[in-house]
């Protein structure tokens, strides 16, 4: 079997459903499984409601109104998903008596954007003719901890295949949704359906894992920074995952670990161009000739340094730092030290006053805003002399002031920080240089 994954932007409209209809039509013989996304802007519209939901100033009608236009679209039965809009609704106006918005109670919220794509993608597959049943991925045992909002999930034991086997007609499945050991709905992160359809190709031993998406594959640079990023045919499993880890939002970052755990190719596919072969990922690297297969980036990052003479000499100094990171759920992407200061990326700006406050105990602390991250991947950068040479080279030739700069151990891929207002042209000029 496969597992076919569409996104939000596959799902937009009654055309992009009547599209993924014929493309999954056209597969049956593969014996697909779907994983479904919201459809697009969704998931963005109940952010929104459970941020305003507590001051009692949150407006579902928006949510509301898009599905039952998209219902009467299909000419599906207008309503299709009252009971789900109906529940949604319910806790929005509970969340408003509370006053209160907590990392469960927005998850569960967040759940409706996928709970109400199933149902309708799966009601438009029968009116088809085309048996098909709409599946909670919480119901049939994928299970996570307990951290809301970026759960992670815990180690399958074998109930998922169990309970899909017992589905009449083609599984569609939701993207982004788990469950707690205490039975509470869990999100796995933002963009986290293709992290579902990893954990699901791997629990069901699939042949392939195909990300349906609006693009011909995964590109050189994100196409919207740079006009002339080409597709890239294949890539290795360690490529796309440092490529997805610093920015290339096409993939979920952490979808790479279940699929190689089982080999199991990755294939990411453009529903408005289906015929195109998109990108295939492979725990095999079949060598292009080209040391650099893609230049990607991530926004609004900040930099926080650390200066603290009393650093020097002083066993586990990082360790400390890293444990206070920890604590307080910041990422650090890249870091640089020296003997007295460290200079770190952070990602959560919700959580970097606290984090601040407490490092400020071993130091002092700045913060510097309005950055963003360049990474330039490659398998080939490992054994090419003079990358790096040619990446700073063309950055001073922009005028592009560089603020960080780091190799990883596993050396396919060079990282650095530079200003966001230097962004465009950083990414065009590596763009072209090696491309
Ligand atoms: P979906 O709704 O299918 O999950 P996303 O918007 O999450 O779609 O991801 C697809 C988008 O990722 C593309 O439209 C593109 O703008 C962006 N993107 C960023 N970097 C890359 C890259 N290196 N290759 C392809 N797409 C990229
Ligand atoms: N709907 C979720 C989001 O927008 C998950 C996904 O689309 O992958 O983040
Ligand atoms: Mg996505």
């Amino acid at each position: 079997m496969i597992i076919m994954k569409f996104g939000g932007t596959s799902l937009g409209t009654a055309e992009s459903i009547q599209n993924v209809f014929r493309i999954v039509s056209e597969r049956m013989d593969r014996d697909p499984v779907l994983v479904l996304s919201a459809h697009a802007g969704v998931t963005n519209s109940l952010v929104e409601v459970a941020r305003t939901a507590p001051g009692g100033d949150a407006d579902v009608s928006k949510i509301e109104d898009f599905h039952r236009r998209l219902l009467n679209d299909l000419d599906l039965p207008v309503d299709l998903l009252d009971e789900q809009l109906g529940e949604m609704a319910d806790l929005v106006r509970g969340m408003a008596l509370v006053s209160e918005a907590s990392p469960r109670v927005r998850d569960l919220l967040l759940s409706f954007g996928e709970r109400c794509s199933t149902r309708l993608v799966a009601a438009y597959f029968k009116q088809q003719g085309m048996e098909a049943q709409a599946v909670d991925a919480f119901e049939i045992g994928l299970r996570t901890d307990a951290n809301f909002g970026r759960a992670r999930p815990l180690a399958d034991d074998g109930r998922i295949a169990e309970n899909m086997s017992k589905i009449e007609g083609i599984p569609i499945l939701t993207g982004f949704l788990g469950r707690d050991a205490d039975g509470n709905i869990t999100t796995l992160g933002r963009n986290g359906s293709d992290f579902s359809a990893a954990l699901f190709g791997n629990a069901l031993d699939a042949s392939e894992i195909q990300i349906w998406t609006d693009v011909d594959g995964v590109m050189t640079a994100d196409p919207r920074l740079v006009k002339d990023a080409r597709q890239i045919p294949t890539m290795s499993f360690g490529e796309a995952s440092e490529l997805a880890y610093y920015g290339g939002r096409v993939l979920h970052p952490a979808m790479i670990l279940p699929a190689m755990e089982k080999s199991i190719p990755v294939r990411v596919l453009n529903t408005n161009n289906a015929d195109n072969t998109g990108t295939v990922i492979l725990s095999a690297y079949e060598e292009s000739g080209a040391p650099v297969r893609a230049v990607v980036h991530k926004n609004d990052i900040h930099l926080v340094n650390l200066v603290s003479p009393p650093m020097l000499q002083q066993h586990g100094f990082l360790a400390k730092v890293f444990r206070i990171a920890e604590a307080h759920e910041v990422d650090v992407d890249l870091v640089a030290t020296s003997e007295v200061s460290i200079t770190m990326t952070a990602d959560r700006a919700d959580h970097l006053p606290s984090f601040c406050e407490e490092l400020g105990e071993l130091g002092d602390v700045t913060v510097e805003p309005d950055h963003a991250l360049i990474c330039v991947v490659g398998q080939g950068i490992a054994h090419t002399h003079g990358i790096a040479a040619q990446v700073l080279g063309t950055l001073a030739e922009a005028g592009v002031h560089v603020r960080v700069i780091s190799q990883g151990a596993i050396k396919v891929n060079i990282g650095l920080v530079i200003q966001q207002v230097d962004l465009h042209e950083a990414v065009n000029r590596l763009h072209s240089h090696f491309f």
